[in-house]
């Protein structure tokens, strides 16, 4: 296998252990556009997920966060950042920068549905945000916030004269 399909193969592989179908993430993207979109289905905003993640970019950034989750969970890291991490701090804000990685590829408005995303965290956010057994995500949240956000910007970007810029 070419290095480049490992890491998309990794990337799928880990967020789907990690607790997120990617049907999850349409539904953010359905979240996100269903007002600005007629007719709009979960199977469309799936396919603007999927091709989301085909971005090595993208890749990179979910094996990174989620490699962080993971040791943070397993107490692994360094003192303070393991409390850090582990507490998903609020002043700390890597893991919203690591996220912007993926946003960055998209655009404004990818930008502007970032932020609210974050800000109204629907579905599959919520649950990654209650900290349930231990578990840790705070690398996670963000990464999957800031996938929709960017397949929700490819989508108004697709069709133009359905969707409007603003939010
Ligand atoms: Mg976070």
């Amino acid at each position: 296998m070419k290095n480049s399909e490992i890491v998309y193969q990794k990337a799928l592989e880990l967020l789907k252990e990690r607790g997120v179908e990617l049907v999850e993430i349409a539904d953010l993207v359905m979240f996100l556009q269903q007002s600005y979109i007629e007719d709009l289905t979960v199977d469309s905003c799936l396919e603007h997920v999927e091709a989301v993640l085909k971005k090595r970019e993208v890749q990179n950034a979910i094996i990174t966060g989620i490699q962080l989750d993971i040791l943070a969970e397993q107490k692994q890291l360094m003192q303070p950042l393991q409390d850090i991490i582990s507490e998903d701090e609020g002043l700390y804000g890597m893991d919203e920068i690591l996220a912007l990685s993926i946003v960055n590829v998209y655009g404004s408005i990818g930008l502007t549905n970032f932020g609210y995303i974050d800000k109204v965290k629907p579905g599959i956010l919520k649950k990654l945000n209650s900290h349930d057994n231990g578990q840790v995500h705070t690398f996670l949240d963000d990464i999957v916030g800031a996938i929709a956000a960017s397949a929700a910007s490819r989508l108004a970007h697709s069709d133009p004269t359905k969707s409007t810029i603003t939010q």
